[in-house]
């Protein structure tokens, strides 16, 4: 069994609504009660549940992230959100540079380097996206491509300030529909290499960063992750949006 805190999240993506998303939390919220206290829960919702979700979580130590923001704290940016208005719903943690919105909004490394300087300017904790995908992966170019995604996106970061940040590693070819279900033995190698790198590039402070594992994880492969040293929580899709299927997932940890 893994020792430590153990992140556990779901990022709902684009897939619920306010209502269907306040059924969920209030069922979440009672299976948190049954858990371990090493268990630190987070969920995802879209922009339009965050506020909602928070008032519903007020008693709960589940933590609410939202899927991406700005790094300007107000202006002429149509369509974006601001650190300061994710800040004034009070929730704690922004993800950061998920595949999708690399892949589809052009996201790239030095966005993400001053989303995260933003966020943990106004005290919300970045959970930053890596990851391979397929072509780097063939061409045995992941671990440069890993390294020099950590370098760019914590560029400037002071040892204090990352130990505000938590990592997700997500190989962008094993993550949705179509994914392909990483190797426990990929990613305890990749794991080791990513805390190695953080190590390297922060001295011993980069033990201390949470690194999460994320792409098609489910109830059949949760508990061979959970068991990687270097493995400090899990950032579930598709198998955490139904409740019931959560619930399976963490109560095998039991
Ligand atoms: P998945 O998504 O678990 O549905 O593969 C993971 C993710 O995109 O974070």
């Amino acid at each position: 069994m893994h020792k430590g805190k153990l992140w556990i999240g779901t990022n709902w993506k684009m897939t619920k609504t306010i209502e269907e998303g306040g059924r969920y939390t209030e069922l979440l919220k009672d299976i948190e009660g049954t858990l371990s206290s090493d268990i630190q829960l987070f969920i995802i919702p879209s922009h339009t549940a965050l506020y909602p979700v928070k008032n519903q979580l007020s008693e709960s130590s589940i933590l609410l992230g939202a899927q991406n923001m700005h790094w300007e704290d107000s202006g002429a940016f149509t369509g974006e959100v601001s650190p300061l208005m994710l800040n004034e719903i009070g929730i704690e943690l922004v993800e950061l540079g998920h595949s999708e919105r690399r892949q589809y909004f052009n996201e790239n490394d030095i966005d993400i380097n001053k989303k995260v300087h933003a966020a943990l300017h106004h005290k919300i904790k970045p959970l930053v996206c890596i990851g391979e995908n397929m072509e780097q992966k063939n061409n045995s170019i992941s671990k440069e491509t890993l390294a020099s995604q950590l370098k760019i996106c914590l560029k400037g970061l002071t040892e204090e300030q990352v130990k505000q940040v938590m990592i997700a590693y997500e190989p962008v070819w094993a993550i949705g529909e179509r994914g392909i279900p990483a190797d426990s033995s990929y990613v305890a190698d990749i794991h080791l290499f990513l805390r190695r790198t953080l190590v390297k590039l922060f001295g011993d402070t980069g033990r201390e960063i949470p690194l999460l594992y994320g792409g098609s994880v489910n109830k059949d492969n949760f508990l061979e992750y959970i068991d990687i040293q270097n493995v400090n929580g899990l950032f579930i899709g598709r198998a955490a949006w139904n409740i019931e299927s959560f619930q399976e997932i963490l109560h095998s940890l039991d």
